[in-house]
């Protein structure tokens, strides 16, 4: 199977740290590789799965945690005034389920609020948040999630 996600879900040990943010028995935490927006989180289930449905109970019971445990770990790291969190995995070779967790910064421009913001994923490469502020990023997330406990 070629899915970019279980490919980095098996090889957990050796992910640099914009690859693994946090994680736990049933989700991993990356930061998103091609955002042209800092701290545009992606939240993936360690099983392939593609469609939430298919969750299981113990998936589902940890996955509204990890959503506002992120949430409130990027409005401390990023200041954002929100987050949105969305989940489609509809893009070819991204079909395993992701629900992005993005900051929604205060002085995000008007035109790219709400579903707009996917404005700033997928960008020409040169826009993308480079790997070492992705890895700085992650760094900062990491240490305010274990700040905080849970
Ligand atoms: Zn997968």
């Amino acid at each position: 199977m070629d899915c970019f996600t279980c490919h980095n879900n098996e090889r957990l040990g050796s992910l640099p740290p914009r690859e693994l943010v946090a994680a736990d028995d049933h989700w991993r935490v990356a930061h998103a590789f091609d955002s042209a927006l800092p701290g545009w989180l992606i939240l993936v289930p360690r099983r392939h799965v593609t469609s939430i449905a298919d969750l299981t109970d113990a998936e589902a019971a940890s996955l509204g945690t990890w959503q506002v445990r992120l949430s409130r770990a990027l409005h401390v790291v990023t200041g954002c005034a929100k987050t949105y969190v969305v989940q489609f995995a509809e893009k070819e070779g991204f079909a395993h389920v992701h629900f992005h967790v993005v900051p929604r910064m205060p002085d995000l421009p008007a035109d790219r609020r709400g579903p707009r913001v996917f404005a700033y994923l997928g960008a020409p490469e040169e826009q993308h948040v480079d790997e070492q502020r992705r890895d700085d990023l992650a760094a900062a997330l990491s240490a305010e999630l274990d700040r905080v406990g849970g």
